[in-house]
């Protein structure tokens, strides 16, 4: 199996936690990375090339917000062009079928799975959009192929068109038009023969077939783990017969679906749905986050996301804890209690998940302190020196003065905030001694 894009740039994210953020050069390491995997996505080199290009642009140029690390920005602007790139105009599993008889042709070559996808097609539209559908196999090279049809039809309770031997595809294409509107079909589904490669016989034959029905959708089905050769196989069909959508089949597979990335970037046509498997009911309309999840090899972005975050902070509340063992607590300590406060839904969220800090609450709304309060005490801290925040016991009358100036409070909200660092210290000090295991590590967990 592929090593998942998450476990290669697990590396990257360590050393993104450790340096806080990140450099060209490890943007440049990342896309690395990402290209890898796009390639074993079996995403086509051109593609891939093209597709990083437009992520290292963006994500140089991107304005890093506050609530995430440039290393997660990189990731979610991978994640957003991959779902760009593959998303078409409208949604993919509204099909133009207004029109009743509504023509639909299907194409593609023998073995991408036409016949059966024809088959979960009709069922669909049966089922969920109470169509009447008639089928009709057009290959008249194989004989099988007709009969596979019918017996399809007969599974799933959709009528087929009633087998005539020796009738030529455009015959058959015919039968089929004027038996849908005679008997009040709303749509006419027409299983082109396949072949094993395209030829000329075959193009031939479903152009002719096109002409004499004028189809409302030509969807292409090809074989989603043939990669690059699906993309080939589109862009002919493309050019002679024209194709107004694309089904991916065997996604179920081993394949990465990088091939979907490329159809789309290359022939620039909507994939429709996608077929995961052999049961009539495996057939599900297109939906470019889960492909895109699938290529990158990471179910859930966030959670990778989430993972590095959690892992920062892990280290921080291991060094904070160090630190609050041998009752070290200043203004940068309490200035980060403040910000996790507000991050965990301000001051009564943050109570009421720290065991013991139960008492202090209490006094603390009773000093009226609330999220405004909050607020004013970081700007307190941030009007502080470097210094002055690491040691707290230098803030002497003019310093005061000075801080609340800066931040445009009065000196006695600054005193209380004073008051407040030495009483969290003391308490700190104490949870701390009650070992690394204990409260205080439950508490920031
Ligand atoms: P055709 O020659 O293009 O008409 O191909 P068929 O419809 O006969 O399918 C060829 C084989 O592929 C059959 O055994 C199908 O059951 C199988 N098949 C079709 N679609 C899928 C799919 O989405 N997933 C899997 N796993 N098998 C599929």
């Amino acid at each position: 199996m592929f090593e998942s894009l998450s476990d290669r740039l697990g590396g990257v994210f360590d050393r993104l936690t450790k340096q806080g953020a990140l450099s060209e050069d490890d943007v440049r390491t990342a896309l690395r990375e990402v290209r890898v995997a796009l390639l074993e996505a079996d995403v086509s080199l051109p593609v891939a090339r093209n597709f990083i290009k437009s992520v290292e642009k963006k994500a140089t140029g991107a304005a890093v917000t506050k609530s995430v690390t440039p290393g997660q920005q990189v990731v979610k602007i991978v994640h957003d062009e991959l779902i760009g790139v593959l998303t078409g105009d409208g949604d993919p599993g509204t099909l133009r079928i207004d029109q009743a008889p509504a023509p639909i042709l299907m194409v593609g070559l023998q073995g991408s799975g036409k016949t059966t996808t024809t088959a979960k097609l009709a069922k669909r539209l049966t089922e969920r959009d109470k169509k009447r559908v008639l089928m009709a196999s057009l290959d008249v090279n194989r004989p099988a192929a007709m009969e596979q049809l019918e017996i399809l039809g007969k599974q799933i309770g959709v009528d087929t068109l009633p087998i005539v031997k020796g009738e030529d595809p455009v015959t058959i294409a015919k039968r089929a038009k004027t038996q849908a509107a005679f008997g009040g079909y709303d749509v006419y589904m027409l299983d082109t023969a396949g072949r094993l490669h395209i030829d000329q016989e075959l193009i031939a034959q479903a152009a002719a077939v096109r002409d004499v029905v004028t189809p409302r959708e030509t969807l292409l089905v090809v074989d989603g783990l043939t990669g690059q050769d699906a993309v080939n196989v589109a862009t002919e069909f493309d050019d002679k017969i024209g194709v107004s959508g694309v089904v991916l089949t065997r996604m179920d597979g081993d394949g990465r679906g990088g091939a979907a990335l490329s159809m789309r970037e290359v022939t620039g046509k909507p994939i429709r749905f996608v077929g995961l498997g052999e049961k009539m009911d495996a057939l599900e309309t297109f939906e470019p986050e889960r492909v895109a999840g699938r290529i990158l090899g990471m179910g859930d972005i966030v959670a990778l996301v989430e993972k590095a975050q959690a892992t920062l902070e892990a280290e921080q509340a291991e060094r904070m804890m160090k630190r609050f063992q041998k009752g070290q607590f200043n203004m940068n300590d309490l200035k980060m209690q403040l910000e996790q406060m507000q991050k965990m839904g301000g001051m009564e969220g943050m109570m009421s998940m720290m065991p013991g800090m139960g008492k202090m609450a209490k006094q603390m709304e009773g000093a009226g302190i609330d999220d405004t309060m909050v607020r004013r005490q970081i700007a307190l801290i941030n009007s502080m020196t470097k210094k002055e925040r690491a040691n707290p016991q230098l803030l002497q009358a003019s310093r005061k003065k000075r801080i609340a100036k800066g931040s445009g409070l009065e000196v006695s909200e600054l005193n209380k905030l004073l008051k407040m660092q030495r009483q969290m210290g003391d308490m700190m000090k104490k949870m701390g001694k009650m070992g690394k295991g204990g409260m205080l590590k439950q508490a920031m967990s």
